[in-house]
């Protein structure tokens, strides 16, 4: 018999790819090409010429239900599969950049550096609470992480031997502002095979706009100087560059094509600023519209390039073509809490590095162990999104309520969603699927050469 069947819109998007017609399917992040029986079908599913098999199909996808009442069920958290720590090996930094938002930055006369106890405690307190990990990372962090560069080369040296005797590989990474990179520093990163990023916003003007030394001079000619030694002699992995938009800097296009062409980086990314504490800095309402705007012309230009299997290295869009391709479904924006933690100079668990000095309470200590109970309770609230616009959202599995700090900067609540730019990121999604949707038609061979690979990278 029949009954009333009503689309579910929450679980499901529907956008164009040329003359197909294709399906967003939100609770497995999986695209489908509709064929015209089910597009028909989608548009009126009580017609008389539906067929009953189809819509029981869309009623196992849960895309149509005959019952109206929402359910929302709260994942089990489980065990917390911790594998990445960020040290915090110096609170100082050597340069004064006008947008930092660290609140436990010191200058380098009264940086705070950690020590090697507790380096060693820290990992310690890794292979402890996760001995089953497959592989473990190692994140470097300031401040600038350079200015601890001994405490850097001791944690390495027994971080390797450490987890060679468990048979586990380790992996390192860090981000630095380039300034005190040396021949024998970037020797040491090429041996380790360290991961390193670099803080770089452009072009000099745009560049030297914040990115200044304590004495207010611009940094752009040193970092230029140094990132050019760093791309000729480091090949261990692709090197890529940060660049933080602040208002009045939206020109993507101009800046990626300064980065990528001219200094010769692997990849670009962009972190628009929306919350920082420094609120002057924050993108304004049209300005992150237009940010939004440049990231999609750049996107445009991605995707053309992957059709002839042009690689243009823009990591905002390779990550969200990552998630769209691996199916990712984020109960949780991030691995904050779950897979990885940020420890403190003095060893205190913060939720993510961008919590060190802040007011949100620690999560244990290297000498106390990790609070795995405060985590989780942190954690589930966020989980719960009965009562949040995210409930009903069709990206929620991509974005899951947006990044837990700017949430805490902007809202003074790391469990508020970021609500102040929820249109943009669901245009930037669906943006994203149209072009997984050609690259797939035209150039599926990009996908498995540039996309898959990232299985399981940041
Ligand atoms: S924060 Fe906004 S865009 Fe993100 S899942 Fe929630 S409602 Fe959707
Ligand atoms: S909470 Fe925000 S800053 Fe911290 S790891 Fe998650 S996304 Fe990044």
């Amino acid at each position: 018999m029949n009954s009333v069947v009503k689309i579910i819109p929450q679980n499901s998007h529907r956008f164009r790819d040329g003359e197909r017609e294709m399906l967003f399917h939100v609770p497995t992040s999986s695209v489908f090409e509709l064929d015209q029986a089910s597009s028909a079908a989608l548009e009126s599913p009580n017609a008389s010429d539906v067929d009953e098999a189809l819509l029981d199909d869309f009623q196992a996808l849960q895309i149509v239900g005959r019952d109206s009442s929402e359910k929302s069920t709260i994942p089990d958290i489980g065990d917390l599969p911790l594998a990445t720590l960020v040290l915090n090996v110096n609170t100082g930094c050597n340069l004064s950049c006008s947008y930092c938002y660290k609140e436990d930055l010191d200058t380098p006369a009264n940086s705070q550096r950690m020590s090697f106890d507790t380096a060693k405690g820290s990992i310690e307190m890794l292979i402890a609470e996760s001995p089953d990990q497959p592989r473990y990372n190692l994140v470097f962090f300031g401040g600038e992480p350079l200015t601890n560069m001994p405490l850097i080369k001791e944690v390495v040296a027994y971080a390797e031997h450490r987890f060679e005797s468990l048979g586990k590989p380790v992996d390192f990474s860090l981000t630095t502002n380039a300034t005190m990179l040396t021949p024998e520093i970037v020797d040491f990163f090429q041996q380790h095979r360290i991961g390193v990023a670099i803080s770089m916003d452009g072009p000099e003007t745009i560049h030297n706009k914040n990115r200044i030394t304590v004495g207010g001079q611009g940094t752009y000619h040193v970092v230029r100087r140094k990132v050019d030694y760093l791309l000729q002699n480091y090949n261990a992995r692709p090197v890529g560059a940060r660049v933080t938009l602040t208002k009045g800097t939206t020109d993507i296009e101009a800046i990626w094509d300064h980065l990528k062409n001219e200094v010769g980086f692997d990849e670009v990314g962009f972190a628009p600023v929306t919350s920082g504490d420094v609120s002057d800095y924050n993108l304004p309402e049209d300005e992150l519209q237009q940010v939004f705007d440049n990231m999609k012309a750049l996107g445009q230009r991605y995707i053309d390039a992957a059709c002839n299997n042009i690689n243009i290295g823009f990591s905002n869009f390779h990550q969200i073509l990552t998630d769209i391709h691996e199916g990712t479904k984020k109960a949780l924006p991030c691995g904050a809490g779950v897979g990885m933690v940020a420890i403190d100079h003095a060893g205190g668990v913060n939720l993510c590095h961008r919590f060190t000095g802040s007011d949100l309470p620690l999560f244990g200590s290297v000498s106390s162990g990790l609070d795995t109970d405060g985590l989780k309770a942190f954690l589930s609230e966020r989980l719960d999104r009965a009562d949040k616009g995210c409930n009903t959202c069709w990206i929620r599995n991509l974005c899951s309520g947006g990044c837990y700090h700017e949430s805490y900067a902007r809202y003074n609540d790391p469990q508020q969603p970021t609500y102040h730019y929820c249109d943009l990121m669901r245009d930037w999604i669906d943006f994203a699927l149209q072009g997984y949707a050609r690259i797939m038609r035209e150039n599926p061979e990009f996908i498995a050469r540039v996309i898959a690979p990232r299985r399981g990278t940041q």
